[in-house]
């Protein structure tokens, strides 16, 4: 806490004394850059090759670091165990290097101005926040890539790529420097903050606002419709122009990267990565999916990289950024994500109601959710979101999920108490104008804008479910809209009674939750049996539902399991598959007022 206040202290000096009017643009003349370049000299074995050239001031040895974890994706990943073959020279000269810490290296400089320190980084793990480098184009992300002095100061950091023979350009959110595949950082924030795409994508490029976006796609072949994403991309800034009322980039690219599964994205201030799988073009669902992503991680470019929690930064790399407002980035996120997809056209009403009826009834169906406040849930993230297990469901809840139904709830409420004058939009732009400064935003602070736009207390709002772990209320939620949870019909599927998970391909029961939950044990299966077969036929991992789909409630089967290695046939009588209760429909007894505040808020008419 003090290392991190101190830290504060020492960066804010710095930028006042050292970098009058434009610190972000023109990095100060009196500190020396780290220059870095990266080759790839045999990109199909997956390696890239680094060599930071760092001025050591003078000093006697210099001490090096890198990052342990990513801004965005909370979890310790000890980068560093990719690293290898780490060197350090001067002028042509051997240095002596250690390691000094398990991210960190010590060099003895020999009272050298500058001394080069090389290393290989092994590139290949396919996410938004690792490195991968094959014979077409490497994604590189910052935090696994780059070494960094470890004083402190605020320098900027230059990058040149040496492409291979074949490869064409880089794209990245740095500013270029004049020559070919050069960038400069003004400081390592924004070098961690700009992950680099290289090869041969096709790019597509709109202006908004005067703004130029980039949608950089690698892989795209006949399977990925391009320009129909770029345009429906255009849309999607063009929403969240309206909706924040100006766009503050300077530029904005979305690096998209087409592989065999789905991986997400990861928010920059002026960029993201996302990992689409091949057919997200061909099939509705996943083509959704990612266009809600995309204006999830937008929607970022305020909400979590400029309005920010006031523990999000300036970063410590070195150990974990604790923070109870994660519900407020992500779930708001979120909330938004589908919202402003709405707004632009991208999302039917239909489809929207159904994917926030499906939020709920992940949440409502998670027993944790009455043990773990989302406040708690933000700050374990890195204990518990990361690092699922088998027991997770009954201890925990996602503030992914919760944090989106608190933002429905929420919104519901504010346009209530201020007869529809105000809403949650006016809090997020007021949270914007308010936080996205220097300092963030404490949760105290959050809810007192919340407070001051909707004109009353929260109070019990965020006693019961935001510190609290009541179960949520959506009653007045549907009613301000003229909206209800649908009967639940009896789907007549046929139900093993238990709560399976596929844990790298073999099904396993989980644990039933101890607090209620809605999770039956049923004789006969325990936590931990591995199901195998049913009726003597193997069942996949990822195909009980359709295997338990050709058989009827009631009737009589064998189930094979494996008890702690120990093959043995159970025979039990299939129950009944528990029906949705949260599917939102149309109140058709809804009045003229909740329906003209369904349509203000859908369409933020
Ligand atoms: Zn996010």
């Amino acid at each position: 806490m003090r290392d991190m206040a101190a830290k504060l202290v020492v960066a804010l000096v710095f930028i006042v004394l050292a970098s009058p009017a434009s610190a972000q643009t023109t990095p100060n003349a009196r500190v020396d850059p780290i220059r870095y370049t990266i080759r790839f000299p045999a990109p199909e074995t997956h390696y890239m090759e680094v060599a930071a050239t760092l001025p050591t001031g003078g000093r006697a040895t210099i001490e090096l670091t890198m990052a342990v974890w990513t801004p965005g994706s909370y979890l310790i990943r000890e980068y560093e165990r990719n690293v290898e073959r780490v060197t350090a020279v001067a002028s042509g000269r051997p240095l002596s290097i250690e390691k000094s810490a398990k991210n960190r290296w010590r060099v003895v400089t020999g009272g050298a101005p500058t001394v080069t320190v090389a290393y290989g980084v092994f590139a290949h793990e396919m996410s938004v926040r690792t490195n991968w480098v094959e014979a077409g184009y490497a994604l590189i992300n910052g935090a696994p890539t780059f070494m960094t002095l470890a004083d402190g100061v605020v320098r900027p950091h230059e990058v040149t790529l040496s492409l291979p023979a074949g490869w064409t350009r880089s794209m990245t959110g740095m500013r270029a420097r004049p020559g070919v595949n050069q960038y400069v950082a003004p400081d390592f924030d924004t070098l961690v903050d700009s992950p680099i795409l290289a090869g041969n994508p096709t790019v597509h490029e709109f202006t908004v606002g005067g703004k130029r976006h980039y949608l950089v796609n690698e892989g795209e072949t006949a399977q990925f419709d391009g320009a129909r994403a770029a345009r429906d991309f255009e849309a999607i800034v063009r929403q969240e122009e309206r909706f924040w009322g100006e766009l503050p980039y300077d530029k904005y690219l979305v690096l998209n990267v087409v592989a065999a599964n789905r991986g997400g994205g990861l928010e920059h201030k002026n960029s993201t990565v996302v990992i689409a799988s091949r057919g997200t073009t061909t099939s509705h669902n996943a083509y959704l999916s990612w266009l809600t992503t995309l204006t999830h991680e937008l929607f970022h470019a305020w909400n979590g990289k400029r309005l920010r929690p006031v523990e999000l930064g300036p970063f410590d790399y070195e150990r974990e950024a604790t923070t109870r407002s994660l519900w407020v980035v992500e779930g708001l996120a979120d909330y938004y994500g589908d919202l402003l997809a709405l707004r632009a056209g991208l999302l039917t009403r239909d489809e929207f109601l159904s994917s926030l009826s499906a939020t709920i009834a992940e949440v409502q169906s998670t027993p944790g959710r009455l043990l773990q406040s989302i406040e708690s849930a933000s700050y374990d993230a890195w204990i518990r979101y990361y690092r699922p297990d088998e027991n997770s469901p009954n201890v925990s809840v996602s503030y992914y999920s919760k944090g989106r139904i608190l933002g429905f709830l929420l919104d519901a409420r504010i346009r209530r108490l201020s007869g529809s004058a105000k809403s949650l939009d006016d809090v997020m732009r007021a949270a914007y104008a308010k936080y996205s400064g220097a300092r963030g935003y404490t949760p105290d602070q959050f809810r007192s804008v919340a407070e001051q736009v909707a004109g009353s207390s929260l109070g019990d709002f965020w006693a019961r479910w935001v510190k609290g772990t009541e179960d949520l209320d959506y009653s007045d939620a549907l009613t301000t809209f003229g909206l209800r949870f649908g009967a639940a019909a009896a789907t007549g599927r046929a139900s093993l009674g238990v709560t399976t998970r596929n844990d790298a391909g073999r099904l396993i029961v989980s644990p039933a939750a101890q607090n209620g939950g809605e999770t039956p044990t049923p004789a006969g299966l325990l936590t931990d049996d591995e199901i195998l077969a049913i009726n003597g036929r193997r069942v996949a991992a990822d195909q009980l539902r359709r295997r338990l789909d050709e058989y009827a409630p009631g009737e009589r089967v064998a189930v094979l399991i494996a008890r702690r290695g120990q093959l043995q046939s159970i025979d039990m009588v299939l129950g009944s598959e528990v029906p949705s209760m949260w599917q939102i429909e149309m109140d058709p007894a809804a009045t003229e007022l909740q329906r003209t505040r369904l349509t203000t808020w859908l369409t933020a008419s």
